[in-house]
C-alpha cells in the first residue's frame, strides 16, 4: 500500500513513523510527480496558511483536490484539516475546500489553546487526543458522520473518503486511527 504524506511543512515524519510501522511504503509529496501511484493521502498538522501557499506555489492544489474529489482516501490532521474544509469561520481564503464543514482556526485560543484529553471515537473505540493551537469543527453539512466530540465541539469527522481530525493522533503511542485509515485504504483497492 502506497501512501503520500504532504511534506511541504509541519508534523509529517511522525505520520510517515507510524503508518511504515503499520506496513505501508510511504511518499513524502513535495511536488506533483511525487502524487503518482498513491493509494491514500495524509495532511498533516503544521500552519495551514503556509501550506496552502505552498500547495498554490507548487501547482499541487487542484491535483490533489481532483484526486480526493475522485475518492483518494485522506487523512487530515489539524491544519491538514482546515485545508479539507470548505468553509472557514474567520478565512475568506479556503484551499482543497473538498470536506463540507465549516472549521474555526486556533479554535481553543493561540496561546492556551494546547492541551490533552481522551475520548471515544466512532470505529477506533478511546483514543488520547492532542490539541496544538487546534481548529474545531463548527458544522458540518448533512452527510457528515461526526465521529468524535470534546466538551460538544466536533473533532473528528468522515465524509466518504476524508477523515479529518482537529487533534494530532500522531504525537500519541495510539496507532488506531492509523490502523483505521489504512483499512480504509485497504477497502478501496
Ligand atoms: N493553528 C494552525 C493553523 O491554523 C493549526 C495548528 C496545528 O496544525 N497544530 O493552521
Amino acid at each position: 500500500m502506497k501512501i503520500g504524506i504532504l511534506a511541504l511543512q509541519g508534523a509529517f515524519i511522525e505520520h510517515e513513523k507510524i503508518l511504515k510501522s503499520l506496513g505501508a511504503d510511504c511518499v513524502e509529496i513535495r511536488q506533483l510527480s511525487d502524487l503518482e501511484g498513491i493509494q491514500g493521502l495524509v495532511l498533516p498538522g503544521g500552519e495551514s496558511t503556509v501550506q496552502g501557499q505552498l500547495l498554490r506555489k507548487l501547482n499541487l492544489l487542484e491535483p490533489i483536490q481532483k484526486m480526493i474529489s475522485d475518492g483518494l482516501p485522506v487523512l487530515a490532521t489539524c491544519a491538514g484539516l482546515i485545508l479539507l474544509s470548505e468553509h472557514l469561520e474567520s478565512d475568506e481564503t479556503t484551499h482543497l475546500a473538498t470536506l463540507p464543514v465549516t472549521t474555526k482556526r486556533n479554535a481553543y485560543g493561540r496561546q492556551l489553546g494546547s492541551f490533552t484529553t481522551a475520548a471515544p471515537m466512532k470505529y477506533v473505540g478511546e483514543i488520547p487526543m492532542v490539541f496544538i493551537r487546534a481548529p474545531y469543527i463548527e458544522s458540518a453539512d448533512n452527510g457528515v458522520e461526526v465521529l468524535a466530540t470534546v466538551d460538544e465541539h466536533i473533532v473528528a469527522v468522515k465524509y466518504q473518503n476524508q477523515l479529518g481530525l482537529s487533534f494530532h493522533p500522531e504525537l500519541t503511542e495510539d496507532n488506531h486511527i492509523h490502523q483505521y485509515f489504512l483499512d480504509m485504504v485497504a477497502s478501496r483497492i
